[in-house]
């Protein structure tokens, strides 16, 4: 059996009941399969791929909290830090009813990958809780991000691991989070990204995940001959991501038609109202049906049981920036019936690998997370940078250097998949560009 398929059985066989752990791994691990094939008794000899598959360390710990009924909850946190070997632990907290060991591994292992395909010193981790925000109130959420740091920041560091933002968790969760490590430590240090402005936070950090994606997927698309001006989008989700993902898609010209959540999706043909989302989404922390009850263009739909509903819309591209698993065959063949001639994922592992499949082999620019919405943790090291020199950086200095990273992560894993054999197949090259300067420092800093 070759080592790569040996590896891949013993991940299934030592993380029981983690399947997205295990798509994830089958991912990098299947693209790889010609770069290990290549060396692939060194590689078996150290173990690379074991390690690269093991996280160097896992906390898990209880969350205790009192709700505003004076009733105690209990909540699991988690904090994987899956790799260090090119920088300290870097990747986002996680808090959704969903979110369990395996999800954390998962989105933990992309980091690894996404981060060195950023260029900068960053290694990989992944942390949350399955603590729900939705429905609570200010206190209850500043309770529960007392609790959560008052066990977690033995384990964090601005030089150690720095913790950031992902589903659930925005400024105000970061906010109450550095409050309480400030507190307990004494130091005032870029120990969380995403930090509001007036505390060390960075501009354009906010914009960044979305507006990198679509900086990335106007080059793919200048690459392959086409311009995105004047293109039908559609986008699914409503969170930080697709917000700035449909700001910056219309900036650039093109017209975004759907957004969605949890429970319904929105079909706008006349564009969608960044400014009307923005109000309902990040003020009121309200549902999509608000933002139709106040848009006379836009039609809502409820979301029937497994239908995904915005990629059966007709559009040029689609930018899938909700969840994981999001966009399935049925999606896929939908979008390529209907004439998509691009995906981009604006969130982490939204396409499985089988609409993955479908979209590459019925041409279908196709390009990954964690190349895609790299621009999210790129700016979150230019904070840390910002930081640790003690100085700000204007919004155009911080944009423009997400820019140019996201340009060079596009060039890097075009050229990776073409030198590999596998050109246009940017899954392939966004895996292998990120492994090799990964490979390279586990192997130089011997076993560890
Ligand atoms: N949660 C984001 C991601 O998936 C950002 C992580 C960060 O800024 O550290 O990459």
């Amino acid at each position: 059996m070759s080592y790569v398929d040996e590896v891949y059985d013993l991940v299934v066989a030592k993380n029981p009941a983690q399947p997205e752990f295990h798509q994830a791994v089958k991912e990098v691990l299947e693209s790889l399969r010609v770069v290990i094939e290549a060396n692939e008794e060194a590689y078996r000899k150290d173990a690379l791929l074991e390690r690269l598959c093991t996280p160097e360390r896992q906390i898990l710990f209880r969350v205790p909290w009192v709700d505003d009924k004076g009733q105690v909850q209990v909540n699991n946190g988690f904090r994987v830090q899956f790799n260090s070997a090119i920088g300290p632990y870097k990747g986002g907290l996680r808090l959704h009813p969903s979110v369990n060991l395996g999800i954390i591994k998962f989105l933990g292992f992309e980091q690894i990958f996404k981060n060195s395909l950023t260029g900068l010193p960053i290694g990989g981790g992944k942390g949350g809780s399955d603590f729900d925000p939705k429905g609570k109130s200010d206190r209850e959420v500043m309770a529960f991000c007392q609790s959560f740091i008052t066990e977690l920041y033995k384990y964090i560091g601005a030089d150690t691991d720095v913790p950031a933002g992902d589903i659930g968790t925005g400024a105000r969760e970061i906010g109450y989070m550095y409050g309480q490590y400030k507190r307990l430590t004494g130091l005032y240090e870029g120990v969380l990204t995403g930090k509001g402005l007036t505390y060390g936070g960075s501009l354009a950090r906010t914009e960044a995940t979305g507006y990198g994606l679509l900086y990335l997927t106007e080059e793919m698309l200048k690459c392959n001959g086409r311009d995105i001006k004047g293109m039908t989008v559609a986008v699914s989700g409503s969170g930080n991501v697709a917000i700035y993902a449909a700001q910056k898609a219309q900036q650039l010209g093109a017209k975004v038609v759907t957004v969605s959540d949890s429970t319904g999706w929105v079909y706008d043909p006349e564009g969608i109202d960044v400014a009307l989302l923005k109000e309902v989404k990040e003020v009121k922390r309200a549902r999509l049906t608000e933002y139709a009850a106040a848009r006379s263009s836009a039609q809502y739909h409820e979301k029937k049981n497994g239908e995904h509903g915005v990629w059966n819309v007709k559009c040029d591209v689609a930018l899938p920036c909700a969840t994981q698993n999001e966009l399935d065959l049925e999606d896929a063949k939908a979008l390529a019936a209907n004439g998509c001639i691009a995906v981009a994922e604006g969130a982490n592992m939204p396409t499985t690998l089988e609409a993955t499949e479908y979209l590459q082999k019925n041409g279908v620019l196709f390009c990954p997370g964690k190349a895609a919405n790299a621009g999210g943790v790129a700016t979150s090291a230019l904070e840390m940078s910002q930081n640790s020199e003690r100085l700000s950086w204007t919004f155009e200095e911080v944009d423009s250097k997400l820019k140019g990273i996201m340009v060079n992560i596009f060039h890097n894993l075009d050229e990776a998949a073409k030198k590999y054999g596998m050109a246009g197949n940017y899954v392939a090259g966004a895996n292998i560009a990120g492994f090799l300067k990964v490979a390279e420092a586990m192997t130089a800093q011997g076993i560890v």
